[in-house]
């Protein structure tokens, strides 16, 4: 299996060096030539198998140029039972009506992208062996929240690697900056600066960019490398959970073989719901893949116009994770939906580049609106959805989630479709407690821990204990740096 660029489809990578490039030179985003099928009794034969197993089985078609020991090795070390609170690793819970909640936070950060963060340690540390052995491999992430904590925790001491995250000093919610502030291992730096989330970003892209550093840090034998969403390694272990819940609704009789489901993802970089599509074109039967975004709607607006329009307000709302103008994954599904026209691409995204917009083409139009249903919610109905979710099925929902929940509800409404529905749900709701605790009707006064305490007794739910043991931890990263000192951050840091 090769992988090609979105923006040169001559391109042929091997798994290995899409992972630990992340971006194609040309400024492209890797993609794989054929998506390989499952078949019915491999589907079927998942059913039986342990998570870790259904992750290798899908691993071993697109990353072909791992050995079955190096994937065995990968698929283990982050799938078990020491990282997630849960043999089965994401849960499915069934709520009234058809509705299957899958619950992709029950990793060590209480968010979904610890799917893809315990992993991807191991495949790039496995990639870097085969690509450009004996370096040792830095990772540079700037984050608004839960990828930096997801991506320490999966990169804490795993050997031939550091880690060195960055974000906005006053751009997180407490808990995410005391999960970070407290993080442990020996290879790890968390870095505030003194700026938004953007001047984080920038300031990482401009280090990833400069030769001079690069050619310093090459000189102590290091390679820098992202963590971020649209790497390869990222998105591969997202396909998995999505295989694996049709393969267990078959398993626990609750859909029979070849019945059709729903897929409902809260979407904001489009990665996960990108992954959704990937699993359907490996032959998981999906009916509509339902792509729910919050007041920054630009998603919605793409999918049922065909103009992507990123000049527009952004809103900060109470489900940061989707805050999101630009989705880069969306480049994945375009050059999937264009029959791979390279050309095509690079036209569109040049055009977003210089003017913030695009549009597709009357083709991919029809395309986008067969596979997907798009929808938004604002926060006051985000919010009406938790409290009513909690208060008549007795579940209570994340921020984010409830965006999902909501806009399958308006789906449901305007189609009166009764098709099986998966829900995908992304975070813990004490991760978000503050905003869920005013859902259920509570008076968030006080700090983070009497706030989820307070939602802890008023719900009758369990603080997950990775949170609750951050109040106990000592804070080891305090201090701020200015913007351009990010560099200086990283330098000293590697040198130590
Ligand atoms: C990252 C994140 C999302 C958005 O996922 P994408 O893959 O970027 O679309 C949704 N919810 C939560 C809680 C997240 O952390």
């Amino acid at each position: 299996m090769n992988y090609a660029s979105t923006r040169n489809s001559s391109l042929k990578a091997t798994s290995a060096h899409a992972i630990v490039k992340g971006l194609s030179d040309e400024g492209g985003l890797f993609v794989p030539e054929s998506i390989p099928a499952l078949t019915k009794e491999e589907i079927i034969s998942f059913g039986d198998k342990k998570y870790s197993e259904r992750a290798f089985d899908v691993f071993s078609k697109f990353l072909t140029d791992f050995t079955a020991e190096e994937l065995k090795y990968c698929v283990e070390s982050a799938y078990n039972t020491k990282n997630f609170d849960s043999e089965n690793i994401a849960e499915i819970t069934k709520l009234n009506g058809n509705r299957y909640v899958l619950e992709l936070w029950h990793g060590p950060t209480c968010a979904f992208k610890d799917m893809a963060l315990q992993i991807l340690p191991y495949l790039l540390t496995t990639s870097a062996k085969k690509e450009v052995s004996g370096k040792q491999i830095a990772i540079l992430v700037a984050t608004s929240g839960d990828t930096g904590k997801a991506a320490l925790e999966g990169f804490k001491d795993v050997d031939g690697t550091s880690i060195c995250v960055f974000y906005p000093e006053d751009g997180v919610s407490p808990m995410q900056k005391r999960q970070m502030t407290t993080q442990e291992g020996k290879n790890v730096n968390v870095c505030a600066v003194k700026g938004n989330f953007d001047d984080c970003q920038n300031g990482v892209k401009a280090i990833f960019t400069n030769r001079d550093t690069e050619q310093k840090l090459l000189e102590n034998n290091i390679l820098l490398s992202s963590a971020n969403s649209i790497n390869w390694g990222r998105l591969a272990p997202q396909i998995v959970y999505y295989v694996s819940a049709y393969a267990q609704l078959v398993k626990d009789g609750e859909i029979s073989f070849g019945e059709k489901v729903n897929i409902v993802v809260p979407t904001g970089n489009f990665g996960n719901i990108l992954a959704a599509y990937y699993a359907k074109l490996m032959g998981i039967p999906v009916n509509k893949l339902i792509c729910a975004s919050n007041s920054n709607n630009v998603l919605t607006d793409f999918i049922n116009t065909g103009v992507y329009d990123r000049n527009r307000k952004f809103y900060t709302t109470v489900s940061p994770s989707m805050d999101i103008l630009i989705s880069s994954n969306l480049e994945r599904l375009l050059y999937h939906f264009t029959g791979e026209n390279d050309k095509l691409i690079n036209e569109w995204f040049s055009s977003l580049k210089e003017t913030g917009r695009y549009e597709v083409n009357e083709e991919v139009k029809k395309k986008l609106s067969e596979v997907f249903f798009a929808g938004f919610c604002t926060d006051d109905e985000t919010k009406a959805q938790i409290k009513k979710t909690f208060e008549e099925e007795n579940y209570l929902l994340d921020t984010h989630t409830a965006v999902a929940v909501k806009v399958y509800e308006d789906y449901k409404a305007k189609t009166g479709d009764n098709t099986k529905t998966v829900i995908a749900s992304t975070a813990n709701p004490y991760k978000f407690g503050r905003a869920v605790f005013e859902s259920v009707g509570g008076n968030a006064e006080g700090d983070e821990f009497d706030v989820i305490a307070k939602l802890e007794e008023k719900t009758g739910t369990k603080i997950p204990a990775p949170l609750a043991a951050t109040r106990d931890k000592a804070v080891r990263f305090t201090g701020s740096v200015e913007k351009q000192d990010m560099t200086k951050a990283v330098l000293d840091f590697l040198k130590s």
